[in-house]
């Protein structure tokens, strides 16, 4: 037998702990049965989010982020993270700590699931979202800050720039470095995926030298370092049909793209975006297939991934036996793909898809489809006994 894939596990607050352990037993049963005993996934819990808390004093000890630098690979359940105050983001912290400067979320559309669109079976996106630059750098003062004034006087003094005395300054950064390596990372997803288009989203329009760049930026990596393989809007010369071998390379500005994902979602494929356009058309985006609840996403750099459900804790559903844990799987068939365990995540799509269809899915769903609820525990099982039987 192979020796064991090593990936880390932090089982999350609230829901946390029963979702993720479901993942894990979903995801055991799917490589056993694609890989037989060539393949196993040695899975190494560690401590983060409130347990860790009480436990080691810290929400994120050192020996978690020893095992993450080590082992780089992590599913992760939600954690809290407290509004306003306290700890920086644990996510955030994670994203930093590996360099995980991609978040990769695939929405596609799931037969049976309630969606406020006509024709939802159209939609089938991958967004990729820049993770590091943008506004997430958080460099922001409040109005009365002696930073706020003093980049006042500075402005006004260097460039005869006069901001109000009572506006925050945020700052914007955008750099070509970090542009072009999730270019890369988005051209090579749409290669390997047989991809027919990547839209680059912007409002370059208004700020041309931050989104604006990101747009030409991309273009530029497109056109000189894959030999061809991307061809632009106005290189069809009006023509609907791609040449053959051909990935559609085209741009958006933002706004128009929120009305387009609505009105016409079967125009985009592969979504390309900086930080904070990202982060809005990712949830608008996942809104049109009916359940936000239900999506995984992930979190990769040049070495390193983190796999997570979209959602977060759901309190109020901890301990009950009624979370779904449809999220965290299909982040870990994210990972299952990242790993070049691409028959295993297959197995779960198809088992997933089979339970929706039956109507044998958890409450979140349920109350829509008319069905009885399935517990955690029991959509699991179902889950399990749907893959065993290769269905
Ligand atoms: P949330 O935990 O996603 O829950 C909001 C609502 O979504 C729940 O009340 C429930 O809706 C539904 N829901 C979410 N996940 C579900 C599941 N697996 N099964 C069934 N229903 C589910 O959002 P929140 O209340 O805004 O956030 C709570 C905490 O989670 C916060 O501390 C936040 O920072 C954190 N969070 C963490 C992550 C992360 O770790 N990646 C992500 C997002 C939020 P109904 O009431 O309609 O049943």
């Amino acid at each position: 037998m192979a020796s064991p894939i090593t990936i880390l596990k932090i089982d999350g607050d609230g829901i946390g702990p029963e979702i993720t352990n479901s993942a894990v037993t979903v995801i055991d049963s799917a490589v056993r049965r694609a890989y037989k005993s060539t393949k196993k996934i040695n899975w190494l819990t560690v401590p983060a989010g409130k347990v860790a808390q009480k436990e080691f004093g810290s929400s994120l000890p050192k020996k978690t982020i020893d095992a993450l630098k080590r082992y780089r690979l992590l599913l992760k359940g939600p954690l809290e993270t407290p509004v306003g105050k306290g700890i920086r983001s644990l996510n955030v912290q994670l994203r930093l700590l590996l360099d995980l400067y991609a978040n990769i979320r695939p929405v596609k559309y799931m037969n049976g699931l309630e969606s406020p669109i006509k024709n939802p079976e159209r939609i089938d996106m991958v967004i990729f979202r820049e993770n590091t630059d943008d506004l997430y750098t958080g460099i922001e003062w409040p109005y009365n800050s002696s930073e706020a004034n003093s980049l006042r006087k500075f402005l006004k003094k260097e460039f005869k720039i006069k901001l109000d005395s009572d506006a925050g300054i945020g700052i914007k950064p955008m750099s070509k470095s970090k542009t072009e390596r999730i270019t890369r990372m988005a051209l090579n997803y749409a290669i390997k995926n047989r991809r027919r288009s990547v839209t680059i989203m912007h409002k370059g329009n208004i700020m041309k030298y931050t989104e604006g760049a990101f747009r030409e930026w991309a273009y530029s990596v497109a056109e000189n370092e894959y030999g061809g393989k991307f061809i632009k809007e106005n290189e069809l010369n009006g023509s609907k049909v791609l040449p053959k071998g051909k990935i559609l390379i085209n741009d958006r500005i933002a706004d128009n793209m929120f009305q387009q994902i609505i009105t016409r979602p079967e125009s985009y494929d592969i979504i390309l975006a900086p930080n904070l356009n990202g982060d809005y058309i990712s949830d608008a985006a996942g809104a049109l297939i009916g359940d936000i609840g239900i999506l995984g996403g992930a979190n990769i750099g040049d070495n390193g991934g983190v796999f997570e459900a979209v959602h977060g804790t759901a309190d109020k559903y901890a301990g009950l036996n009624v979370a779904n844990p449809m999220g965290i799987i299909k982040a870990g068939q994210m990972m299952l793909d990242h790993i070049g365990l691409g028959k295993a995540s297959e197995l779960i799509s198809k088992a997933i898809d089979y339970s929706i269809k039956e109507k044998r899915v958890t409450k979140d769903i349920a109350r829509y489809l008319g069905s009885k609820p399935l517990g955690t525990s029991e959509f699991t099982e179902n889950l399990i006994k749907k893959i065993d039987q290769g269905v």
